[in-house]
């Protein structure tokens, strides 16, 4: 990559207290994110991924580590400090259902953001940006007065959009944006989101534990395991040629299209469960359910390193 990153995280560290010691969720991840790109971030449920997420936009405090945003490191701002960046940084939820307040009408769900940053100067001002915003996102003016619950989910979802655009951010966290939908609806607003992408030069981080969309829409994949990144490549690159056992395992679960090549593959079946991330013990956090562990990967944790170009992965054995 030519560019210089508009996000630098360096050892990115999110502990919880919990009953019986500290629960590790994410545990020291590094990675850069390149203007208008998507990175992708992957990984079973209760991998960290939606914590990093929320770590990086501070809705959680983190633990340790940076976060250089356009030179500045985001996690030494004050609170007020924090309030004002974070114009530039927005998230997408999940669940549209929870995250739009159902006794408030679409324009004031939309224009939530503007009222908290005193952004425009008078009442028409307000409404226009909102009406500029939902037909952004495939909406209308008619659907300003209306409320959440008149909305099927994809409708709603383009409202949480809406919203996340109106300090026109530069960063956009997409935390699991389509999970809650139906599958048809996943695509056009996956779609969507690459368009506004394009037309309004957003940098993405999207999260999702569903492998295939993931390519589909990510320039770059992160692949993390109970806290830690294991892989970090090229999209093309991470699904043409894994590295790491955990990815391999991972991605030898999707079915392939051609049922010449489905037919003659062979799914690897990951062994064990996934271990507590409290207290985790040293050496590789893969460990007890790999294949190819040796005893060195019981000791040493394995640095997340450039095997090849651009292709980072954290395993002894490669
Ligand atoms: Fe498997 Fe060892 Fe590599 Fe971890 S470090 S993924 S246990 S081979």
């Amino acid at each position: 990559m030519m560019a210089e990153p508009l996000i630098s995280a360096r050892n990115i560290k999110k502990y919880f207290d919990v009953a019986g010691g500290k629960l590790k969720a994410v545990d020291g991840i590094s990675f850069d994110i390149y203007p208008k790109e998507t990175f992708g971030l992957v990984g079973e449920s209760g991998c960290g991924k939606s914590t990093a997420g929320r770590t990086i936009v501070r809705l959680y405090e983190p633990t340790d580590g940076e976060l250089i945003f356009n030179g500045i490191n985001i996690f030494k701002l004050s609170r007020k400090e924090m309030q004002e960046a974070r114009r530039d940084f927005q998230m997408i939820f999940q669940d549209p259902y929870a995250s739009l307040n159902p006794r408030m009408t679409v324009e004031d769900i939309v224009a939530e953001p503007l009222d908290i940053h005193h952004a425009y100067k008078n009442k028409s001002e307000r409404s226009d940006r909102v009406i500029e915003l939902l037909r952004l996102v495939g909406l209308n003016e008619e659907h300003a007065m209306r409320f959440p619950h008149e909305f099927s989910g994809g409708q709603r979802q383009r409202i949480g959009i809406a919203r996340a655009l109106a300090l026109k951010p530069k960063f956009i966290i997409c935390d699991e944006p389509i999970s809650a939908l139906d599958v048809s609806i996943q695509a056009q607003v996956v779609n969507l989101l690459k368009e506004l992408q394009e037309e309004l030069g957003l940098t993405y981080m999207f999260i999702a534990h569903d492998l295939s969309m993931v390519r589909y829409i990510s320039d770059r994949v992160g692949v993390m395991y109970l806290g830690h990144l294991m892989e970090l490549a090229k999209s093309d690159e991470l699904y043409s040629n894994p590295v790491h056992p955990y990815t391999r395992a991972l991605l030898s679960a999707i079915p392939i299209p051609n049922p010449d090549i489905q037919r003659n593959r062979k799914r690897i079946m990951l062994e064990g469960d996934v271990p507590s991330p409290i207290n985790p013990r040293e050496g590789c956090t893969f460990v007890d359910r790999c294949q190819y562990a040796v005893e060195r990967c019981r000791q040493e944790t394995p640095l997340f390193e450039e095997k090849s170009a651009e292709h980072f992965v954290a395993c002894h054995i490669v």
